[in-house]
């Protein structure tokens, strides 16, 4: 599994003025990818490809780099306080990312040159609510970590809130390569939290993401460079023989993690649920696809919007709670659970 080398890259010209513009240029220059220009990063548009499956598949491989002029962030309720916007879009592809229905038309990479109006735009946020300390998500609308072996955004963000008085980081992955980010001083200051499933789900769903071996190797590095480390189950499928693929995948952090780490864990369950809108896009993106999308073996649970979206039935939830909260307690009894949803 390879860093993510995009194949087309664009830029917005005023991107050039910024000195990550710059070296992003200057790298995709060297390495003979094909550059173009565009106006606005919210407007790429005749990607090639012939067919909208083409053009999905192309767009997902495609960077745009551009300068983030919203500085407002969004809220992310409830474990941080707000998104802290580095990056649009992934290039993985996960049959059922909810980036697929949030991004509608744009499934494009953006990552934001403007890094340091960001950090001073959180720093703002931060000063509001100091003594509080104010937490910052900055996976909401992307994988962070799978661009930033390119632009390194993250490293800047981790020592800048490293260095802060009353700021935290956190991020979520799916990627393992996590190489530049071991030696920054992020002073605890930052929640690294890795993307974990049984092995069947990501080898039958995760596309383009890193296996679970070397997601948990990356973990492991995390922990010895004394990161506060976390983990998201999700999705939580049941498929034949998922309490062993889950048992296994807790034996194996199990056997990874040094014993520190195991002292300060957090694990947030969510498990796999769809929406009709949801459902329709994955039909279409993901064609073949073996995911299990069938209403009546689901429950619904209404929702905002009045989009409701299908969960497991309650004996079937019950039963993985009941397994998934079992195998935390029996290997990680110091960690915090923070949510099962
Ligand atoms: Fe979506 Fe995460 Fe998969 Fe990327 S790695 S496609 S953001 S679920």
């Amino acid at each position: 599994m390879k860093p993510f080398v995009p194949k087309l890259v664009y830029f917005e010209p005023d991107a050039l003025d910024y000195p990550l513009g710059q070296t992003l240029y200057d790298k995709f220059k060297g390495m003979d990818v094909d550059i173009r220009y565009t106006t606005s990063h919210n407007q790429v548009r005749n990607l090639p490809g012939e067919s909208d499956l083409q053009k999905y598949r192309v767009a997902k491989s495609t960077l745009v780099v551009g300068i983030r002029k919203t500085l407002k962030f969004d809220t992310s309720k409830p474990s941080a306080e707000y998104a802290i916007p580095f990056a649009t879009g992934c290039m993985g592809h996960c049959h059922y990312c909810y980036l697929q229905t949030t991004m509608g038309s744009k499934p494009y990479i953006r990552t934001y040159v403007n890094v340091e109006e960001i950090l001073d735009a959180a720093d703002r946020y931060m000063a509001e609510r100091a003594p509080e300390y104010t937490r910052f998500e900055a996976s909401c609308t992307s994988d962070i970590v799978g661009i930033d072996h390119l632009t390194h955004t993250l490293k800047r963000a981790i020592e800048h809130f490293g260095q802060s008085e009353y700021g935290k980081l956190r991020f979520v992955t799916k990627f393992h390569h996590v190489d530049h980010l071991l030696d920054a001083r992020h002073n605890g200051k930052t929640r690294f939290r890795f993307s974990v499933n049984a092995d069947y789900i990501i080898k039958n769903f995760e596309p383009g993401t890193s296996p679970l071996e070397q997601r948990i190797e990356a973990a492991g590095k995390v922990a010895r460079a004394g990161y506060p480390l976390g983990f998201i189950v999700a999705p939580i499928y049941i498929h034949e023989g998922w309490e062993d693929g889950y048992r296994h995948m807790f034996e194996r952090l199990d056997a990874e993690l040094p014993a520190e780490a195991k002292e300060d864990l957090t694990f947030e369950f969510i498990q796999h649920r769809f929406t009709k809108p949801a459902k329709r896009v994955i039909e279409k993106n993901y064609p073949m696809t073996k995911l299990e999308l069938d209403e009546e073996k689901r429950r619904y649970k209404w929702g905002k919007y009045g989009i409701g979206k299908y969960i497991y039935p309650k004996e079937e939830e019950e039963d993985l709670k009941t397994h998934l909260f079992g195998y935390m307690k029996q290997f990680f009894p110091k960690a915090k659970l923070e949510y099962f949803t």
